[in-house]
């Protein structure tokens, strides 16, 4: 199984769900079978009780389950039927670890946040991707986890340090990162400042990012892709501009053109035919 991350830095809102499934998309196209995982740090154990004013409206999901318009996003974007587990909240894993603590599980040990939270947040992500998503019956093959909110908050922590943790688990070749941020346009010059902040935010919890998703009103100048690949310390093939379009259905096309597939079948080890090579 490999799992793509995809975070987001700066503000909010900032199109974390419209990446997540347009990389997903793409990689299907190669024939891979795709799941996707939404985690939204909030301590509602679901979407359902949230006002739709404030957050949106409610998507629901074929099993009941009441969820953020994301899932909706994934369903659409990569026909496949999700359940409830596809959406990890704060309260749905805090609620299992607290239930877990009340039968005794932890055989009398001190309950933390780590190890004993983060580990919870890994084991739902793993036993959740390996769901079969489409109709065919069988496991996926790449999970696109999108960790809603942004890197830093204090809501995100327990999320981001166990992705952190989750890098080393399931192995370098099997993890890579996509961080959302934006590129404001200031007195008409593209701003370059507040990703590489981000960035600086984003490895210094320890998460290193594959990609960086550079969001701008406009298309990104060439100077402005090699300023960020210079100063976030990553190659210029992994910054994709990301503008505003439209349609966000051209989103992935965007992508497609900048060499996104491209890019994962190498770092992931994905073959041409979108076959991944299994163990012996
Ligand atoms: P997040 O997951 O970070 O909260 P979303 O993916 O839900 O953000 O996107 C927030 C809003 O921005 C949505 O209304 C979405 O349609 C819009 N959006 C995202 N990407 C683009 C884009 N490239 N161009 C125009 N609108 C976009």
């Amino acid at each position: 199984m490999k799992y793509i991350v995809v975070s987001g830095g700066v503000i909010s809102g900032i199109g974390k769900g419209v990446i997540a499934s347009s990389t997903g998309l793409l990689l299907k196209t190669l024939g891979l079978r795709v799941t996707a995982i939404k985690v939204d740090p909030y301590m509602n154990i679901d979407a359902g009780t949230m006002s739709p004013t404030e957050h949106g409206e409610v998507y629901v999901l074929d099993d009941g389950g009441e969820a953020d318009l994301d899932l909706g996003n994934y369903e659409r974007y990569l026909d496949v039927t999700l359940s409830r587990d596809n959406n990890i909240t704060t309260g749905k894993i805090y609620r299992e670890v607290i239930e877990k603590e009340r039968k005794g599980d932890y055989l009398g040990k001190t309950v933390q946040i780590v190890p004993h939270l983060t580990n919870a947040i890994q084991d739902w992500i793993e036993r959740v991707a390996q769901r079969p998503v489409d109709g065919s019956g069988e496991s996926p093959e790449v999970c696109i986890i999108e960790l809603g909110g942004t890197v830093g908050d204090i809501e995100s922590a327990p999320f981001v340090e166990a992705m952190r943790q989750f890098q080393f688990r399931v192995g370098h070749d099997n993890f890579a990162l996509i961080h959302v941020s934006l590129v404001p346009v200031i007195g008409g010059e593209q701003k370059t400042k507040p990703t590489q902040a981000a960035i600086r935010d984003l490895r210094g919890l320890g998460l290193v990012p594959d990609m960086i998703a550079a969001r701008c009103p406009v298309p990104l100048e060439p100077a402005v892709i090699n300023k960020l690949s210079m100063f976030c310390h990553v190659g210029p093939e992994q910054v994709m501009a990301v503008h505003d379009v439209s349609s966000t259905y051209h989103v992935p096309l965007l992508l497609e053109e900048q060499g996104m597939v491209r890019f994962f079948q190498k770092r992931l080890g994905l073959d041409v035919n979108g076959s991944i090579p299994r163990p012996m």
